[in-house]
């Protein structure tokens, strides 16, 4: 099959490679429908995270089960599925907490960007959508694999609720699906950060109610004024930048909350500031699998639309495209088609 293999910073590959294969009882093998690029997948890109050694890439998928290990019994070959980019059981403590992403039999779901990918643990991973869907519900079946899963959890994690307001920090494919949660859990406020014209066109469309373009320091003023100097009540943190993470303690109320999502790159938290703040932290990887049945539900009957975040559409051969389109802010997000 072809995949595609990150040989080093900036050196992406469309490469053959030896088709999966069922390994543990527990597995399924998927034909990709569609996959797609992360902000992630730019930090091995970009040098930030280490590469070693050619590695297969990619960890969103939709697709179709085209093989089943002994042990799987709720899915099925031919069934449409989608799952998290962390595998899970489903029924380990944490699991049944809504923490599947903190699994106690966790693994990591690499190599997407591929014609085929191997899932672990099928049945506590994969979710079948109600049938086999059409082209047109592609795009946003495949965010719930990751973008629109963390948005959403970004949004709970950070307490929204009806009648309250939102500052969504970042907007990239995460922030902007973070607006989205906001507006379906009830948010009467939302206030997106963007200073990129299309993508304040995309949070208007998903729901922000004002868009600021000012960052840091500036971009809390900003916020103190729309909220007559109180702060959010929840404040989505979709970047892992300091200034990011700054921005968002900054912008939440005594008693609000960030939900944060981003992975943190080089951010310290003074715990003197954090006391004195009065406001609540809870973030990490996010249990997308807890999300999904609801969110297949809410594709599936046209009332959220997340797939717009992909500003761009390549053949899976064409990968390395895709990361440099990204790198070089061209696309907010690239779908894959194999
Ligand atoms: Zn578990």
């Amino acid at each position: 099959m072809r995949a595609t293999v990150i040989h080093g910073p900036g050196d992406i590959r469309s490469e053959s490679v030896p088709d999966p294969q069922i390994i543990k009882p527990t597995d399924a093998i998927i034909s990709v429908a569609a996959t797609c690029v992360c902000g992630s997948d730019l930090w091995s890109y970009r040098r930030v995270n280490p590469v070693k050694e050619p590695t297969p890439i990619g960890h969103e998928y939709v697709g179709v089960v085209t093989d089943i290990g002994s042990e799987v019994g709720s899915i099925e070959p031919g069934h449409f599925v989608i799952g998290s980019f962390y595998a899970s059981d489903n029924s380990c403590p944490h699991c049944r907490h809504g923490y599947q992403s903190a699994c106690v039999h966790r693994e990591f779901v690499g190599g997407c960007q591929a014609e085929m990918v191997r899932v672990p643990l099928a049945d506590g991973t994969l979710v079948p959508t109600p049938g086999q869907p059409g082209p047109d519900l592609l795009p946003s079946l495949l965010t719930l694999s990751d973008v629109m899963g963390t948005g959403w959890y970004a949004a709970v994690a950070a307490g929204v609720r009806p009648g309250c307001t939102v500052a969504v920090v970042g907007d990239g494919a995460v922030g902007l699906c973070g607006i989205i949660a906001a507006r379906e859990l009830g948010a009467d406020r939302i206030i997106a950060m963007s200073r990129h014209e299309p993508r304040q066109r995309l949070a208007r469309e998903y729901g922000a109610t004002d868009v600021i373009i000012e960052r840091g320091d500036d971009g809390v003023d900003r916020v103190m004024d729309l909220t007559g100097g109180v702060g959010a009540d929840s404040v989505l943190e979709c970047v892992g930048t300091a200034e990011a993470m700054s921005q968002a303690l900054g912008s939440a109320r005594p008693g609000g909350t960030v939900g944060f999502v981003g992975v943190p790159h080089e951010v310290e938290i003074s715990g003197e500031a954090l006391f004195r703040s009065q406001v609540g932290l809870r973030g990490g990887p996010a249990p997308v699998r807890r999300f999904l049945p609801d969110l297949i539900d809410r594709v599936w009957d046209g009332r959220i639309d997340p797939g717009g975040v992909f500003d761009l559409t390549l053949p899976l051969d064409q990968a390395a495209e895709a990361y440099r389109a990204m790198d070089e802010r061209r696309a907010v997000k690239v779908l894959l088609r194999p």
